[in-house]
């Protein structure tokens, strides 16, 4: 068994975008509303969100937690930097589902980032194939290399299409549509198919 099926804690995501870059988009919730939800107030909420998503070993996750504590300044530095990131990745998706031009800059932010990404990944042997693994360093941005590779690899994919937002207005996070037919309408069906917000809030509260 590898660590990364080995958990600790309970899951606080929740990860049904089926894309680490948009379960990372969704870490602002109820976008639509006057006021959206920040899930990610620390940088211990982005850490766990390493471990919910599994992009980070546990040790990993338990290192950069400790060290943030020790640094919270330089850890705080890579929690707004992760946030830029996220709405960088939102306005492209957002402008690509409503066919719109994507905005220069939130572009030019995701492409830093992923080239900085790029700095840390290699090819790794496996039984019969390769890998793209990325080293890891304590480094606190190192939680931001996979999701900027996550959103450059579906941007540049024949997935692109699919990126969907959930179809309760009230919700709208995003999802990649992978249904046989392509027909998925929301998020998660059993919270957001046909129901209100009320009854999605009570769900979520009784998953915790
Ligand atoms: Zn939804």
């Amino acid at each position: 068994m590898n660590t990364h099926s080995i958990r600790r804690r309970a899951p606080r995501f929740e990860l049904n975008g089926d894309a680490l870059c948009i379960d990372f988009v969704n870490t602002l919730d109820d976008r639509p509303s006057e006021q959206p939800k920040e899930l990610l107030n620390s940088y211990i909420d982005l850490a766990r969100f390493a471990e919910d998503t599994g992009i980070l070993e546990l040790s990993h996750v338990d290192e950069l937690m400790k060290r943030s504590q020790m640094d919270p300044e330089g850890a705080q530095r890579v929690l707004r930097a992760a946030i830029e990131l996220r709405e960088a990745m939102y306005a492209i998706f957002h402008a690509i589902m409503k066919k719109e031009t994507v905005p220069t800059m939130a572009l030019a932010q995701l492409n830093a980032c992923a080239q900085d990404a790029a700095q840390h990944v290699r090819l790794v042997a496996t039984n019969r194939h390769f890998e793209w693994r990325f080293d890891y360093s304590s480094s606190f941005d190192a939680i931001l290399w996979p999701i900027a590779r996550s959103a450059a690899d579906l941007l540049a994919s024949d997935q692109l299409k699919f990126v969907r937002a959930c179809g309760s207005k009230t919700c709208q996070w995003l999802f990649l549509d992978t249904s046989k037919n392509h027909r998925r309408r929301w998020c998660d069906m059993d919270v957001c198919g046909n129901r209100a917000k009320a009854r999605r809030f009570y769900a979520r509260k009784k998953k915790r």
